[in-house]
């Protein structure tokens, strides 16, 4: 039995530019393979989609794009051009920003920070997210003018443990620091970010946020923004049906029903027992099906239950507050794609068929990961024999294997043959990647269409 198959959501750009063979191969042998190309103007559409709904809901809202998401510099000039702002969470991601042209008042910085970084913050000028107390204690010190500062907090009622922010028991020494240094800190709002699905979630957080920034302004405070993060979703899959059927089959295997789709002794996160495959797999997150346009519209229409059961968007007008966003992956949603070419095909001694690509798993996955959507293999034309194949990578480590689960293909690729993996532009393709056994990390070219054309561009140079 060949495996059923998961084919990714394509963007009509990415796919338009997939068909054209001749485009595919122009970017491989100009640039090499491996090859991550990132695609502005899906970025673009990506924004333009969620500026729409906040446009619709008449909340007054900044957009910050969480560039940790992908090093591009094409998406950080595209989010520089679109006159949105910036989440930082580096020294080289805060010069990347203004290298771009983001004023410091279109940059804000969030994530740990230590001295230097906070350092570096104080002296650009621009917004800080701060993490904890001895954060707010630090900028204190270090300003010699009233820096812009929210609260990031955590803690929420059935919200998971979080190692970031500053706990809801911890407010008032907040705000005992921010009276003791009213010339150097200026308190801009409050800030969260959960990268949940869940709706319901981050409405409690929302009315929490509302009820410090109530107290902040019985404290003689004036805050005006409320800042809800990212973990908007992607949507990986073209067709739900299909990955029902893959883990349905995976699952089949794993309890030995079916033929085995795992390599050796993975599960992928299930735990097996009494003829059942328990838990959450680690590749759940391919399964979503809710757009993050449908997330965010849902939350901004969400009722407050301690504001009479008013919308959140509503609320947020009624009280005068700018809603702050920092989506990172709902931005870099299908705006990306990572080249390989096939190096050779062997069969290992399990009888299991292995591809060989010239990249390693950490190019195209992020951490402890399995991608649920298949790559796809674009060899010449010829006749098909579908096969379950193993995708493995350029490592001499065991665990390089790009997919650690059978992957169907039309045919067996030949030596030569690119294979693309859809929808790297999120983490996928910067988070974890390595370069280990001293392999560089692959070129980053940015591709546009224009005049049914596709031109390229090394993404650092991207104008
Ligand atoms: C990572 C991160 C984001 C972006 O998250 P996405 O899930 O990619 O939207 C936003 N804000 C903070 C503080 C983050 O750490």
């Amino acid at each position: 039995m060949t495996p059923p198959a998961v084919p990714a959501a394509l963007h009509p750009v990415v796919a338009a530019f997939l068909a054209d063979r001749t485009a595919v191969h122009a970017a491989l042998e100009r640039f090499g393979s491996p090859l991550h190309l990132v695609f502005p103007q899906v970025f673009d559409d990506n924004l333009a989609k969620l500026t729409g709904v906040l446009d619709r809901a008449r909340c007054r809202s900044r957009i910050y794009y969480a560039h940790k998401v992908n090093r591009s510099a094409a998406f950080v000039r595209s989010a520089a051009r679109a006159g949105i702002g910036i989440d930082v969470a580096s020294g080289a991601e805060l010069r990347s920003a203004l290298e771009a042209g983001f004023t410091p008042d279109r940059v804000e910085i969030t994530g740990p920070k230590g001295s230097s970084l906070l350092r570096a913050a104080v002296a650009a000028g621009v917004t800080i997210n701060v993490d904890n107390l001895w954060e707010l204690a630090r900028i204190a010190e270090l300003a010699d003018t009233r820096v812009p500062v929210l609260l990031r907090l955590s803690g929420f009622p059935g919200s998971a443990p979080s190692r970031f922010g500053i706990d809801l028991g911890e407010v008032e020494a907040a705000f005992d620091l921010l009276a003791r240094h009213p010339d150097r800190l200026a308190l801009l709002g409050v800030a969260f970010h959960l990268d949940t699905a869940s709706t319901q979630e981050r409405v409690r957080a929302v009315g929490e946020c509302l009820t410090v920034i109530e107290r902040a302004y019985a404290c003689g405070f004036t805050p005006s923004v409320l800042d809800i993060g990212g973990g908007l979703r992607q949507v990986f899959v073209a067709d739900p049906a299909a990955y029902d059927a893959y883990d349905q089959a995976l699952r089949a295997g794993l309890l030995g029903h079916g033929p085995a789709l795992h390599w050796g002794t993975g599960s992928f996160g299930y735990h097996v027992a009494d003829g059942v495959a328990h838990g959450t797999p680690v590749f759940h997150k391919y399964a979503n099906t809710d757009s993050a346009t449908d997330i965010l519209t849902e939350l901004l229409d969400a009722p407050l239950p301690e504001h009479g059961g008013r919308a959140l968007s509503a609320v947020l007008a009624d009280n005068l507050l700018d809603l702050w966003l920092e989506p990172g992956k709902a931005l870099a949603d299908r705006a990306g794609i990572t080249v390989a070419r096939v190096e050779f095909v062997k069969r290992a001694g399990t009888g299991a068929t292995l591809v060989h690509l010239d990249l390693s798993r950490d190019t195209v996955t992020a951490a402890d990961q399995e991608v649920l959507i298949d790559p796809l293999v674009l060899s010449e034309p010829g006749e098909s024999a579908p096969a379950g194949v193993f995708f493995a990578g350029h490592l001499c480590l065991e665990r390089d294997l790009v997919t650690q689960r059978q992957v169907r293909v039309t045919r067996i690729p030949d030596p030569g043959d690119p294979v693309v993996f859809p929808n790297t532009g999120a983490y996928h393709m910067d988070l974890s990647a390595a370069t280990a056994a001293m392999h560089p990390t692959p070129p980053k070219v940015a591709v546009l269409h224009r005049d049914s054309r596709f031109e390229l561009c090394d993404d650092e140079v991207w104008r």
